[in-house]
């Protein structure tokens, strides 16, 4: 055993349920509230997660988390009916879709405009409120088990979820119980062994700790998919919105040694100041870099967001 591992971890990992991994990052620092974290992979199924994992994580979800502005959110858009398009092709029978962790709804509002029947899952009451009333789609508060044990959906979208999730498995077989026949699972996070990741380390943007709870690469999703009754089908890595920006970010934080500055002000956490400034200007000389970059790794299997697609496996391979 190296003197990297470690046995004493208090944690379990939260796709198998094991005790002890190898540290992978001895600090990794939030970019928020600047509390530090490790990223353990597990022993037994090799998956990468956060520890300690936050009793509770209300003060690491500020309340402008992902609140960004109007510009912000109208790039968002149209990057999010490009996605859409794609999606909406998988199916050709049905057109009902569910999703969960749904957010500000902004990807239901899209199939809403083309014709689908859709439902949104979001834990946070006033935000479900709030995109109910701009968008006219049918979000719920509700958990994934408390919906009716008939209802079944042709695409079940989990966005930028799952690795925020505590119990993943159990949420990925609750949709699966919801897949209506033919139909398909995608689920889209950070990919841990991307080239970003392995060039930024703990500074990468994506790694967001302690938010991101697990950090999948495409060997260890595919696991957790299939320890929930699901078949990998597709996997791709091209992101507009993650790629380029996560290679300027993540760079820009490797050479200030601060985190997020440019991603902080968006948010509204942090005010105009020199540091932002800095950080602008260093975002225009590395954009070119980083869009060619980012298409390389997308060729090579190796972009800074993993999407899975998957459908429900057979029986016999359970
Ligand atoms: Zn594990």
């Amino acid at each position: 055993m190296s003197l990297t591992q470690t046995l004493a971890g208090a944690e379990t990992c939260p796709v198998c349920g094991a005790y002890g991994g190898k540290t992978i990052y001895a600090e990794a620092r939030d970019p928020i509230t600047l509390d530090s974290f490790q990223v353990i992979e597990c022993f037994a199924c090799g998956v990468a997660y956060t520890s300690p994992r936050p009793s509770s994580l209300d003060k690491y979800y500020p309340q402008r988390y992902r609140g960004y502005g109007g510009f912000v959110t109208r790039v968002l858009n149209a990057l999010y009916s490009l996605r859409v398009s794609r999606w909406a092709r998988l199916n050709h029978e049905g057109n009902s879709v569910l999703e969960v962790g749904c957010g500000p709804g902004l990807m239901l509002a899209t199939f809403h405009r083309r014709g689908w029947r859709t439902l949104g899952i979001e834990r946070n009451e006033a935000v479900a409120e709030k995109a109910r009333r701009a968008l006219g789609v049918e979000i719920v508060a509700t958990p994934v088990e408390a919906l009716p044990a008939d209802a079944r959906f042709d695409l079940i979208i989990m966005f930028q979820l799952l690795e925020h999730i505590s119990e993943p498995v159990a949420l990925l077989r609750e949709c699966a119980k919801r897949l209506a026949p033919g139909g398909h699972l995608i689920t889209n996070v950070p990919n841990f062994s991307s080239w970003q990741s392995r060039f930024a380390g703990p500074m990468w943007l994506h790694l967001d700790v302690p938010r991101h709870l697990a950090h999948f690469t495409p060997k260890t999703l595919a696991a957790t998919l299939a320890q929930a009754g699901l078949k990998l089908s597709t996997l791709s890595f091209a992101s507009l919105e993650h790629d380029p920006y996560g290679w300027v970010e993540s760079t820009i934080n490797k050479v200030t040694g601060r985190a997020n500055t440019f991603t902080r002000f968006l948010m509204g956490l942090d005010p105009f100041g020199p540091a932002v400034l800095l950080s602008g200007v260093l975002g225009v000389v590395l954009v070119l870099p980083a869009v060619l970059l980012s298409v390389v790794s997308w060729g090579a299997g190796r972009g800074a967001l993993l999407e899975a697609i998957a459908t429900k496996a057979a029986p016999a391979e359970k």
